[in-house]
This record gives C-alpha cells, sequence and structure tokens, in this order.
C-alpha cells in the first residue's frame, strides 16, 4: 500500500512536471531581420555621458526596451576596427581569424598587408584597378554570424554589408555575403568579389550626391555652444585641423577644405553616419530585406565610422565629439521608427555595439597633472636596431613595430644562424627599461611572463603566429606611440578606456533588462547566432549571454 501510495505521489510529480514542461514551447521563430549596428570607437560611457541630452527614440529607446550588457569587454590586444568588427561577427579573436591588425606583417613573406586587401578583385563603381577598390574578406579565416545565417537557409538569407571604411562593410558581411558597401571620394563602391557592377539603385543613389549636399551645408552644432557638456572651449590646442594650419571651429564651413583634402572630408563629419544610415534604408527599400519570400531573417551589418574619425581628429573631450554622438542619436531614432514601419515592431532584432574605444588625448592628460606620455617608437627601434647591429653584426634586425609588436627578421636571423634568443633577450631587455613601458612580453612565452592574467590573456588572444610580431610592447595607461602631431585621439591599448564598449540588444527575442555581470565582445555571435538557431561561427570561442533571452 505505501508502496502503491508513493507511485502514485511520483504519477503526479511526474505529471505536474511534465505539464509545466509542456508550455514551453521550442518552435523555429525567429526575427525577419537582424541589423547589427557597430559605432566605431564607442566608449560604453557614451551611453550615460550625454544620456541626458538623447532624445527618447535612439540610445535612450534602446536601452529602455532592450537589454544591456554593462560590462562588455574586448578580450585582446590590440583594440582596432579591423580585428574588432572581425571579432564581433565571428565570436572568435586574432589567433584564430587571422585578422591580427588593420595592417599585419605576415611572417612568411615579411610584407605587409592590409587587413581586407585583395590584388586578385577590383573596384566596382570606381576605376577598376584604384586601390581602394580591391577588398574582400579572404584574410579572414573564420566564418561570421551572417556566414552561418548562410549556411544554415541554404543561401537563401540576405546578407549586406555597410560602412564609410571598406574594413567595417567588408568583414562583417562575411565570405558569403551579397554586397558590401564602402565610400570612397564620397560615392558608395564595393568590388568585383561581390559583382560586376553597381546596381542601378546604388548608382542613382550615388548620382543624387548626397555628399555634396552636406559638404555644402556645413556643419553647425545642434545646440547653443555653452549648453554642451565637453568643456573645453570649440578652438583648444587637442584638435587637428582639417587644413594644416586653419583651426577648425562652428561654424565649420567644408566646401573649401573639401577642395583641399577632397570631398571624403564628409566621413569627418556627424553627416558620413548620416549618409550611412540613408543608404542602409534605400538597400532595405530596394531589397526588401526583412520580407524574405523564403521566410528565413535577413541581416543588415551597418558600421558608423564617422565617430572614430571625428575622434580621430578632434579628440574625446570636443564639442564635436559630443555633437557627433547627439546627431547620431537622432539618426538612430529616426532608423528605428523606419524599421518599426517597414518590418514591424518586434519583428526585426537589433544590437549595437562598438569595435574599441578611445583614450584621452595624451597631453590633455599631462597639462591636467596625470600620466601619459607619447612613446618615440621609430627613434627606439632605431636605437635597439644600432645595438643589436653592434653585437650581431647585422642591420635591421628588428624590420618593424607594428600594432605595438615588435617584428623580428627571422628570415636573415635563419640564413645568417643569428641567435635568436639571446636577439630577444637584448630587445625585451631594452623596452623594459624604457619610459612608458609597462611590459615586455615574448610571443611564445607570455604565459610564463610576470604580467597581470587578464592583459597575459588579451596578448595571447591578440597573437596569430602567422601575422603578429615576436615581442608585445605593453604601454603604461594613457601612453602611445607618438603619432601625427599628437592631437586628436587614438587606440590599440588593453586599457578600459579601449576595451570597455557598449552591448546593447532591442526588439525581437530580446528580455528588456540588464547585467553587470562580465561579458565580452566574443559573446555577440554566439548570442545572436542562438537566436537564430543556427550554429555559431568556426571560430568561435564566446558564450551566449543567456539573461537577454527570451
Ligand atoms: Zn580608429
Amino acid at each position: 500500500m505505501k508502496f502503491l501510495f508513493s507511485k502514485f505521489l511520483l504519477f503526479l510529480f511526474v505529471l505536474g512536471f511534465s505539464h509545466s514542461f509542456s508550455q514551453i514551447k521550442n518552435t523555429n521563430e525567429r526575427p525577419k531581420l537582424v541589423v547589427g549596428i557597430v559605432v566605431d570607437q564607442m566608449r560604453w560611457d557614451y551611453l550615460y555621458k550625454y544620456y541626458d541630452r538623447y532624445g527618447e527614440g535612439g540610445f535612450k529607446r534602446m536601452l529602455s526596451e532592450g537589454f544591456t550588457a554593462e560590462n562588455t569587454l574586448i578580450p585582446y590586444v590590440p583594440t582596432y576596427t579591423a580585428i574588432g568588427h572581425a571579432t564581433v561577427y565571428s565570436g572568435s579573436v586574432p589567433a584564430i581569424h587571422g585578422i591580427a591588425g588593420n595592417d599585419f606583417y605576415v611572417r612568411e613573406t615579411q610584407n605587409r598587408m592590409y587587413c581586407v586587401q585583395d590584388e586578385e578583385v577590383n573596384g566596382v563603381g570606381l576605376n577598376p584597378e584604384h586601390k581602394a577598390g580591391k577588398m574582400s574578406p579572404r584574410n579572414l579565416l573564420t566564418t561570421t554570424i551572417t556566414d552561418e545565417l548562410k549556411l544554415a537557409t541554404d543561401f537563401k538569407s540576405k546578407v549586406i554589408g555597410i560602412s564609410l571604411k571598406d574594413r567595417g562593410a567588408v568583414l562583417p558581411a562575411g565570405h558569403f555575403g551579397d554586397a558590401s558597401y564602402w565610400m570612397v571620394d564620397g560615392n558608395w563602391v564595393t568590388s568585383s568579389f561581390y559583382m560586376n557592377e553597381l546596381p542601378t539603385y546604388i548608382k542613382a543613389f550615388n548620382q543624387k550626391d548626397f555628399t555634396q549636399k552636406y559638404i555644402d551645408g556645413g556643419w553647425q552644432p545642434l545646440y547653443d555652444l555653452d549648453s554642451y557638456m565637453n568643456h573645453l572651449k570649440d578652438d583648444n590646442p587637442y584638435e587637428e585641423p582639417y587644413v594644416k594650419n586653419q583651426k577648425v571651429t562652428f561654424p565649420i564651413e567644408l566646401k573649401t577644405a573639401a577642395q583641399e583634402v577632397g570631398r571624403d572630408i564628409i566621413k569627418t563629419t556627424p553627416f558620413g553616419n548620416t549618409l550611412s544610415l540613408m543608404l542602409a534604408k534605400e538597400i532595405m527599400e530596394k531589397e526588401n530585406l526583412g520580407l524574405n519570400p523564403a521566410n528565413v531573417p535577413d541581416f543588415l551589418a551597418i558600421s558608423l565610422s564617422s565617430t572614430d574619425y571625428v575622434g580621430h581628429q578632434f579628440a574625446i573631450n570636443s564639442a564635436k565629439i559630443e555633437d557627433t554622438y547627439l546627431r547620431l542619436d537622432q539618426d538612430l531614432e529616426d532608423f528605428f521608427k523606419f524599421l518599426d514601419q517597414k518590418i514591424g515592431h518586434k519583428n526585426y532584432t537589433v544590437f549595437l555595439t562598438a569595435d574599441h574605444g578611445a583614450a584621452s588625448n595624451p597631453q590633455f592628460i599631462m597639462d591636467e597633472g596625470g600620466n601619459a606620455g607619447y612613446f618615440p617608437r621609430n627613434d627606439m627601434m632605431n636605437q635597439v636596431n644600432d645595438l643589436l647591429e653592434k653585437e650581431f653584426g647585422h642591420p635591421k634586425i628588428i624590420y618593424a613595430i607594428s600594432n605595438n609588436q615588435v617584428f623580428l627578421n627571422n628570415k636573415l636571423m635563419a640564413e645568417k644562424q643569428l641567435n635568436r634568443e639571446k636577439i630577444k633577450t637584448l630587445v625585451i631587455d631594452f623596452f623594459k627599461a624604457q619610459k612608458g613601458i609597462s611590459f615586455v612580453a615574448d610571443m611564445e612565452k607570455v604565459s610564463m611572463s610576470s604580467i597581470p592574467d587578464r592583459i597575459k590573456q588579451m596578448i595571447i588572444n591578440g597573437y596569430n603566429y602567422k601575422r603578429s610580431g615576436d615581442i608585445q610592447l605593453i604601454m603604461e595607461p594613457q601612453w602611445f606611440n607618438a603619432y601625427g602631431s599628437g592631437t586628436g585621439t587614438t587606440h590599440g591599448a588593453w586599457n578600459p578606456y579601449d576595451s570597455h564598449i557598449p552591448l546593447v540588444f532591442m526588439g525581437w527575442g530580446v528580455r528588456p533588462g540588464k547585467t553587470n555581470r562580465t561579458t565580452y565582445m566574443t559573446d555577440i555571435a554566439p548570442t545572436v547566432s542562438a537566436m537564430l538557431h543556427i550554429q555559431p561561427p568556426n571560430g568561435n570561442i564566446g558564450d551566449v549571454i543567456i539573461e537577454l533571452t527570451d
């Protein structure tokens, strides 16, 4: 009897469970469209620094309707644009996806390679032999979320990438993308990797020449300049003028400067982002993205680069960068409204993140009494090469320092049977003693170096044997290689200003909320893959952010 009773209890228990399980429906529902937005050089704090000035429909809408991962970090050095885009879309790191810098040196040839350079293809929409058109994703060694979507839907999903920068358009669209468009001389172009002729509607869009209209209109601030948060005067020593010795102050006249530096000046204004989102809308209309006849999701990968150009030019404390973000917020509001109306609110999923952040201008930090500096990289390289020559009898044993990595002439060392270990030790000891250097690591022995774990892991993730240097230099915080005239800003370091990025999801499948847990740039691709019910990209090392899914 007792036995029967317990069996009865078990039966009730199982019934109860199976009932509650049956309420969870695992179906193949998916969004009609995924829109990936990478805001080039957007630091995480920009979500909040200008929050009070943002409208309700842009960044604020994403934060209130969506899910924000507040502590999203980049898990590698160096923190540059091409690597960021490759990582966001592959869930992988340079060690695996092979995009080891915007430019990198190939170990075998010791030649410099641009991340998306491809001599086998030609430009489309510009002179076919123009260098700026010879671009493709062939240097990317892994698949992307967009590739996996293509594979999962038998290539029925449409995938298009757009950005002012070739690398921001090409890498996110992956190897199987239908198209990617970037801007050269104010026009949208592509390469023969994708097609042999621009679509008629892109040609027509170029003919309307919105670029020239924005150049002619100039750049006025949205609000009274005195009301801007960034306290630096519009005319300050940390900004780089468009044309040498011609100060850039509001209201900014762009026409004359464009005659000097070319129509691509538009990229270094907020209107480069406006033009990118205008093109995004045109593509959505003409390609019917999100309304796929095969009832599969489409993917639009947008990278907004003006924020990076403006930051490099005018530094992060400028009224110009503030105005750029306030205008971007308005452009995003307009774009989200368009998506609501075209695809339907909650039928699309959008994520917004960044490829890297940016440091304060080093001179500005020094003037305010902080630790910062400019590392004289080329002088240092010459000095250490002289030492090496004295010791080993050969000039230029270091052939480059790039991406904060020292590239040794391994070919020469092998040919002349030089003692490679001895050379490395000399180089490491030399750099360790220099002002502004925190750590110097032999790339093959990083795990044995006395470097804090987080930085160690970032070096290892960023190290691709065939495309990275032999020795990694880690600068002190706020120290950068002496670049140009030292105005504006730059990035590339492990520090939070460069590696802490925004990550906000909104729309279909996204539960509103936030997490303060540490998440990584590499978690974006597996999370989007999970929402789409497709495999993560083939080099993925990230994890699904489970808190955000419905
Ligand atoms: Zn940059």
